[in-house]
């Protein structure tokens, strides 16, 4: 049983645990420990930013703007019931086994491609992720992504994607919805880095669920070297296993190069999103260098080009 409440920033997540995974949990917390004398308490122990409390009852809590966090490495529940996460149910202690973690970004991006990657992490190198800086995505700022991006990149097995506009445009022409496009790149990335690390193979495959298992296996009807085997999906998956994270980590910063690099062709640093600041930078952009150039750096199909061209 595994519920959560959520109030404005603090989660209060409670997991029903047998004795061992209890035991398990006051070892791990051993440094961190508080005396709590509230009845039917067995442990208690304070995190920067996470309270966890384990009662005789079997229940643990995590209580505080890490709880998510704190409870995804040991509730298996978590993934299916909870509002935290969406998808399938994660086998137990799932964040300390060997993963390949999937997940994209600039999918909402104007400007710039999009960028997927998968990352292998094997159990022992969970540890060395996490002190690389990989660590609760409430931090993950796009320059303190920067800054660990490399550590990572140069540490462990990955696979990187970039869709560049012109190709996504062309793509897009033809028919392929982004949520295809995205599906394609995913498989793409998972095939690569599975052959990049064989004979080795990891225990799962989680991706960060951007469509239900059976959208996604659609979207790839026609393509070759379809990976099935021990795949998972849940939404917020960087928040269960370091994988992900690590993924989505390195997946941000290639994207973040390729923005610099867009910026410096066209003299004025691109905005993120989709907003209307996006629309008066590329009417600026459209006015200076035509419209095939912002053709080339932008997803066209996106409503910001008509009002871009209105403003123009
Ligand atoms: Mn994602």
């Amino acid at each position: 049983m595994t519920y959560v409440e959520k109030g404005e920033k603090m989660a209060n997540i409670v997991l029903q645990l047998d004795v061992t995974m209890q035991q398990k949990i006051s070892d791990a917390y051993t440094a961190n420990r508080v005396e709590r004398q509230a009845p039917g308490v067995l442990f208690a122990a304070k995190l920067d930013d996470t309270a966890i409390t384990s009662y005789a009852s079997g229940k643990v809590m995590f209580q505080g703007s890490g709880a998510e966090r704190e409870a995804a490495k040991w509730g298996q529940a978590l993934a299916k019931k909870s509002s935290v996460s969406k998808g399938d149910t994660l086998p137990e202690n799932f964040a300390q086994l060997s993963v390949i973690g999937s997940d994209e970004t600039g999918t909402g991006d104007y400007f710039g491609p999009i960028t997927v990657a998968a990352v292998y992490v094997p159990q022992h190198k969970i540890e060395l992720v996490r002190e690389l800086g990989v660590k609760d995505s409430k931090q993950l700022t796009d320059d303190y992504m920067r800054q660990i991006a490399p550590d990572l990149m140069n540490s462990l097995h990955y696979s990187l994607l970039i869709l560049r506009n012109e190709k996504y445009n062309d793509l897009q022409q033809k028919g392929y919805s982004q949520g295809k496009m995205k599906g394609m790149l995913h498989n793409q990335a998972l095939y690569k880095l599975l052959q990049k690390i064989a004979p080795e193979e990891p225990q799962y495959i989680l991706i960060d669920q951007f469509a239900e298992r059976s959208v996604y296996y659609n979207y790839l009807k026609g393509s070759k070297n379809i990976v099935q085997r021990n795949v998972l999906f849940s939404t917020k998956a960087e928040n269960l296993h370091v994988a992900v994270a690590a993924a989505s980590i390195i997946a941000r910063y290639a994207f973040l190069t390729e923005m610099d690099k867009l910026s410096k062709q066209v003299g004025m640093s691109l905005q993120k999103g989709a907003s209307n600041k996006v629309d008066i930078m590329a009417a600026q952009i459209m006015r200076k260098f035509g419209e095939d150039t912002l053709k080339n750096i932008t997803k066209w199909h996106f409503a910001n080009t008509d009002k871009a061209k209105k403003i123009v």
